[in-house]
């Protein structure tokens, strides 16, 4: 029988110990403050943008929303950012991607100050994990390594697969479950024979956004199989990059969707709005 891996429980067990670490931070006259930036009016983004909002209010942190018109030059959201480096009671900086097209994406996740990237994009943040040193992390991948520990998964030593290598998921991922000690494999849309090397992990992640891609053959019995793909099916119903009903029986844990990784992305966020303000104190 397999267990379900409760990303909401375990989400919402992190924010009541981050509310307890802001309550503490307050009396010592220290506030966490993050300043959400949305160009444009993608309605996902602005949705984004409101779960990262109520769970600063959940846990007590302050934010600062700036909603700026789509038309906003790269120059006005780079003065923007600039200012906000400076700005002393800002701790966080988060830009809610994808930009508009006429905006560069990385000129504007390199202006961020790397002490008030909370979302752990920029190259001194990455370089800063490649290596070990301490710095931001990303957050999903951050949220996935909680999953584990909390749901006492055995790192150490284990055969870790994850599918995917972009630089928000699968390149830090990687990086992750090395500094835990896994042997680690990355596959990616060239691998040779991907059933063949996924079916060699104890502990599967799968960051593909291809829906319901991974059916049981990919998978080894008793594997632990982590989910990061979000998906709307038609009729709204949300799936994963697993096809759930066929994995899950040869799992020994999984993480479902919607109810695993999502909710673990804006937990981290949180834990990382509180670590700015000691990182900025
Ligand atoms: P990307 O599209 O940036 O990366 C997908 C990766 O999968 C690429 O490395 C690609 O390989 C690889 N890939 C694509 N097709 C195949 C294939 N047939 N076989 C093997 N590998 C393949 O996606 P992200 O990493 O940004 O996101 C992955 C999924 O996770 C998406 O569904 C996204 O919505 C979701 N997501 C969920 C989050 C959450 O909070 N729950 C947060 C972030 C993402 P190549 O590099 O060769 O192109």
């Amino acid at each position: 029988m397999y267990e379900i891996i409760d990303g909401k429980a375990i989400s919402t067990e992190i924010k009541e110990e981050l509310k307890v670490k802001v309550a503490e931070l307050a009396e010592q006259g220290i506030h966490p403050c993050l300043a959400v930036i949305l160009v444009g009016n993608d309605p996902a983004s602005g949705v984004y943008v409101n779960n990262k909002k109520k769970a600063c209010e959940f846990i007590g942190v302050k934010s600062l929303s700036y909603e700026l018109p789509e038309e906003t030059t790269e120059a006005e959201l780079l003065d923007l950012i600039r200012k906000l480096n400076e700005d002393d009671s800002v701790s966080g900086i988060l830009v809610q991607l994808p930009l508009p097209k006429h905006i560069n994406e990385d000129a504007v996740l390199l202006a961020i100050s790397p002490k008030k990237d909370v979302d752990g994009f920029h190259p001194e943040n990455v370089g800063a994990l490649c290596i070990g040193r301490s710095g931001f992390v990303s957050c999903t991948p951050a949220g996935i390594i909680q999953l584990l520990k909390r749901s006492n998964v055995e790192i150490a030593g284990k055969e870790c697969v994850i599918i995917g290598r972009s630089n928000i998921v699968g390149k830090p991922m990687s990086l992750l479950m090395l500094r835990e000690n896994a042997t680690v494999t990355i596959c990616h849309s060239k691998t040779k024979d991907l059933k063949e090397v996924t079916k060699r992990a104890d502990i599967l992640i799968v960051a593909i956004g291809k829906p319901k891609m991974i059916t049981a053959e990919y998978v080894k019995e008793g594997a632990v199989v982590i989910d990061v793909g979000i998906h709307r099916l038609e009729g709204k119903k949300l799936c994963g990059d697993v096809d759930f009903d066929d994995v899950a029986p040869h799992c020994s844990k999984i993480t479902p969707v919607p109810g695993g990784v999502g909710p673990m992305t804006i937990a981290m966020l949180m834990n990382n709005c509180v670590d700015s303000v000691i990182l900025n104190g």
